[in-house]
């Protein structure tokens, strides 16, 4: 196949030239509540294109490859007094995969443990182009099953308002604690 940045021939979908020269994360933070962080890899504009529908008969790959070059290398490097529970939100499928679990995925590790299907919005509206008055007026209503007593990693795939993380972290605090939130992107970002 060809590579879809520089259409180099490749084995990959993004060949390792790319990866090194592209995909290099960074770490952004943003506190959207008092004392809840959420850390971003990327500045959205940048990946936008590879997460956009063109590539959704691939978009397992790609998103698999951007998730080794951060959530993976985050999961190494990362180390807390408990092993803390990953927890992919509102893992349902788009296009046959779901963007979450496949980041939640690559955090498995000695000191992390990836748990899928446990966080569901009970509203499926899309946010997506929407502002914030409409995302306040139109919460997920997340329901979180049989989690207790864990310290909790939560995972998104972009960062916009905040919004479905503050949710997510409301629901989640309730029997467990919220360590930090990581998103592959974050959208408010710009270089
Ligand atoms: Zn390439």
């Amino acid at each position: 196949m060809k590579c879809i940045i520089c259409e180099v021939w490749s084995y990959l979908i993004i060949c390792k030239r790319c990866q090194y020269d592209f995909l290099q994360p960074r770490l952004y933070k943003r506190e959207i509540r008092k004392n809840f962080f959420i850390y971003s890899f990327y500045n959205y504009e940048e990946i936008q294109d590879l997460l956009s529908a063109k590539y959704h008969f691939c978009g397992d790959r790609v998103l698999n490859i951007l998730a080794l070059n951060s959530f993976a290398l985050f999961a190494k490097e990362f180390s807390f007094n408990t092993k803390s529970l990953a927890i992919p939100i509102d893992d349902h499928t788009r296009h046959e995969f779901s963007h979450t679990a496949i980041l939640a995925k690559h955090l498995n590790s000695k000191n992390i443990t990836s748990t899928y299907n446990v966080l569901k919005a009970q509203n499926k509206v899309v946010y997506a182009g929407k502002k914030l008055s409409f995302r306040k007026k139109n919460p997920r209503n997340f329901i979180l099953k049989h989690i207790r007593n864990k310290k909790i990693i939560l995972v998104d795939d972009v960062l916009t308002s905040g919004t479905t993380l503050k949710e997510a972290f409301n629901i989640c605090s309730l029997n467990n604690e919220v360590l930090f939130a990581l998103c592959l992107a974050d959208a408010k970002h710009k270089n």
